[in-house]
């Protein structure tokens, strides 16, 4: 999570509010998610030429003497992280004592009166009635626009390993830019968690969304590319054992911005995504449409630090749901790289 990353985009005060609720929550809530700040880096590793120009920063003591760290993109007053799955079930746990009530199972509808009014879902068969009705079904909110007429959300799919391994002494959040000897270019994100673990994400696909959200799977070979890719800048990491090997699909909207707030004309119902900006690692990942995010435009056909000082917003653009993309390259361009523009 990145305080100011979003700056200057539509989603800054959302992300800024979004930052600052975490912090208040891990306060406020007496359970453990793993919350903390941290700083984060951005590496430069190449398999093909030597990088050592970049360097700006001495490199955690577990990167590869080849890794160069060319910039620090967050402190510990700007960056934070979480896990999300621990994160998830802490705050249930918390709604639950507050005196929610949980209902495991599968909407197949909304319930809606004769003036369109939405009274409530259809969940499993039975009715659950409701005066608000908010869809947070992820990339899977493209299915309500079967009920409601939605804006179009689509599903990225990402690639991600939970290693045993714990770095030190002091934990850095890691955005690298890789190239590999076959001269792909990829941008794997390092997250060394409290509990000894280290998770990896990165390796995007445009692979169809499944409709049933359990049979998400792993990219035949996608967990062995990642742990490759991981080894050729940790190699103490990428060699470690891996403890879960997982695929999931964050959703991305058209305009690459998050989609909040009252469905137009279905009257009482909310509308919501959380949307993130994501990883891409294919060369075209910033062609646009379908399943692509539009807000990485280009990004991802060279190491973002190779091509740019603006390798902050690069990384990402607005990580927490905005719609900023670095305005321009510079030099030290590789071939390939591109203009991007904030939209
Ligand atoms: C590899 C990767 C790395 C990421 N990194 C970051 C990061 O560094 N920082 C960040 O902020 N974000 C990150 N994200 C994005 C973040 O994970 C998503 O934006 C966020 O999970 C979206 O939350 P959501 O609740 O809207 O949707 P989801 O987390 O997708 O949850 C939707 C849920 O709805 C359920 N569902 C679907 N259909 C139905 C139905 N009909 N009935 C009942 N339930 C249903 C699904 O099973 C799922 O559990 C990353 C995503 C990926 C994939």
């Amino acid at each position: 999570m990145a305080l100011d990353w979003c700056d200057g985009s539509p989603a800054e005060a959302l992300a800024r509010r979004s930052f600052d609720l975490h912090a208040e929550l891990a306060q406020r809530i007496d359970d453990e998610w793993g919350y903390r700040r941290l700083d984060t880096l951005g590496v430069v590793t190449s398999a093909r030429r030597d990088v050592g120009f970049y360097r700006k920063l001495a490199a955690p003591d577990w990167l590869a003497g080849d890794a160069a760290v060319h910039a620090r993109l967050g402190t510990a007053e700007t960056t934070a992280q979480v896990n999300p799955a621990a994160f998830t079930g802490a705050v249930m746990r918390a709604a639950l004592a507050a005196g929610a009530r949980l209902t495991i199972g599968t909407v197949t509808g909304l319930v809606q009166g004769a003036d369109g009014a939405v009274q409530g879902v259809m969940v499993d068969g039975q009715e659950i009635a409701g005066d608000a009705v908010v869809i947070a079904m992820g990339p899977w909110s493209a299915l309500a626009s079967q009920w409601l007429p939605l804006p179009a959300v689509y599903g990225l799919k990402g690639h991600s390993l939970v290693f045993r391994y714990a770095p030190t002494p002091v934990p850095h959040a890691l955005f690298v830019e890789l190239e590999t000897e076959a001269g792909t270019l990829a941008s794997p994100e390092v997250f060394p968690r409290p509990d000894g673990t280290t998770y990896v994400c990165g390796l995007s696909s445009e692979a169809p969304l499944p409709v049933d959200p359990a049979a998400v799977v792993p990219d035949e070979g996608g967990a062995a590319r990642l742990r490759a890719m991981t080894a050729q800048f940790a190699p103490a990491l990428g060699g470690a054992e891996v403890l879960a090997e997982q695929a999931c699909y964050r959703p991305v909207a058209e305009d690459g911005l998050p989609l909040i707030g009252a469905v137009p004309g279905a009257r009482v119902p909310m509308w919501r995504r959380a949307t993130l900006c994501g990883d891409a690692e294919r060369p075209g990942y910033g062609r646009g449409g379908r399943g692509v995010d539009r807000r990485r435009s280009g990004q991802d056909r060279g190491p973002r630090a190779l091509r740019s000082g603006t390798a902050r917003a690069a990384r990402g653009g607005c990580r927490a749901g905005g719609g900023l993309a670095p305005k321009s390259h510079q030099s030290r361009d590789l071939p390939g790289s591109c203009e991007c523009h904030a939209r």
